[in-house]
């Protein structure tokens, strides 16, 4: 079946018990037994509820994966895949990554006895020399915010699987709609579903998706024994979420493509970070990994007070952190999602003062453009 389809359908079955369609928040701590070790499959709930079940056998199916574990929220489905390794291990991990996983990785798990190098990880060479005979994990993002950096998943894999060591991908910003790591050899695949997954902004979560039956097993065991699990309420509005996820993104692909090219011409734009423009330096591998671009984009307006000057004059879009809802959001990368991201780290990638950040939502595009035309002009 076909994306969509299986988006709507499947773990998705009519209940078994009332025929109800849609299948039912299960709000329950533990299950009934019939007699000591007869049971329905289920016996607690955070070992496995039937709601979260549900929704681990529809995430598995859109990334291709044979098995998904689903989780209290992005950072936690990171958590648990760094819970594979184990003290003495050293990961290479992308420079651009998520500001959450780069907190959790240096001020956390650096005190576990792991060690991370951070590697530009569009250039392939950078990766190599990054490597050390303990990395036992290669750890990456793309498309990375907020410059929208590629990198080239067949290739990172392929050099990993030299080493016999396992690429995890977190795939947040493309979602499976648009990007499906497994099929490009990634080992693991990690999403916040706090993004476009749920996408309506109305709750926090997180899967893991892989095929190996032996990293499954142990993944399966820790989000039983560390416990982070997405809750049933949780689980039911991430698969509601998952059923418009293929209308959606081409929505949202529609009119991040639009906003960026219309910011691409505007006299008060200096440069627009959408890999959906030829002028993007990583458009072609873009064009290759994935089959469409998305909604989120940057831009440069030249300096810290044009910045705020267009933040503050928004009315449609919405100044907050986040992403990947269905309505637009307008953020300042400096100084909200990178802050804790040294200057000259900052520098480096290229999150200038003058950056804003947009995630482009699926309101009538020419809504959010005027809106954004009537803010650029107040610079
Ligand atoms: C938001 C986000 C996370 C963290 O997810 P939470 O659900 O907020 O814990 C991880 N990676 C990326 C790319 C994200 O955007």
């Amino acid at each position: 079946m076909g994306f969509a389809t299986d988006a709507i359908h499947v773990g998705q079955e009519p209940d078994p018990a009332t025929g109800a369609i849609i299948v039912p928040i299960y709000q329950t701590s533990t299950f009934v037994q019939e007699g000591l070790g007869k049971h329905k499959g289920y016996e607690y709930a955070r070992t496995s509820n039937p709601t979260r079940a549900a929704l681990e056998r529809n995430l598995a199916a859109l990334e291709g994966g044979r098995f998904a574990f689903a989780f209290a929220s992005g950072m936690a489905a990171i958590n648990a895949v760094m819970s594979l390794l184990k003290g003495g291990d050293h990961v290479v991990a992308g420079r651009s990554l998520y500001g959450g996983s780069f907190r959790l990785f240096e001020r956390v798990l650096k005190d576990f006895g792991l060690s991370f190098s951070y590697a530009n990880t569009c250039r392939l060479e950078e990766v190599e020399r990054a490597l050390r005979p303990n990395t036992r994990l290669i750890f990456i993002e793309t498309p990375a915010n907020p410059v929208m950096e590629i990198t080239d998943i067949s290739a990172v894999a392929a050099l990993a699987h030299e080493r016999a060591t396992p690429l995890a991908v977190d795939n947040t910003f493309m979602s499976p709609y648009f990007q499906r790591p497994l099929q490009l050899r990634a080992d693991i695949v990690i999403h916040s579903t706090t993004k476009y997954l749920n996408g309506h902004s109305d709750g926090v979560g997180g899967a893991v998706i892989l095929n190996d039956a032996a990293l499954a097993e142990r993944l399966k065991f820790i989000q039983n024994a560390a416990g982070a699990v997405l809750g049933p309420f949780d689980s039911w509005l991430v698969l509601r979420g998952v059923k418009t996820l293929a209308a959606r993104m081409l929505q949202h692909d529609r009119n991040g493509l639009a906003v960026a090219e219309h910011l691409a011409r505007h006299s008060r734009v200096k440069k627009v970070h959408y890999p959906g423009l030829p002028s993007h330096p990583q458009h072609e591998l873009a064009k290759r990994q994935m089959t469409g671009f998305g909604g989120m984009l940057s831009f440069e307006t030249g300096s810290f007070a044009n910045a705020k000057t267009v933040l503050k004059s928004v009315r449609l879009c919405s100044l907050a952190e986040s992403l990947g809802g269905v309505e637009t959001l307008i953020s300042h990368p400096a100084t909200m999602t990178h802050a804790s991201v040294p200057e000259d780290e900052r520098n480096r990638i290229g999150i200038t003062d003058g950056l804003v950040r947009i995630s482009v939502g699926i309101e009538d595009v020419e809504d959010i453009i005027a809106d954004l035309d009537q803010a650029l002009g107040s610079v």
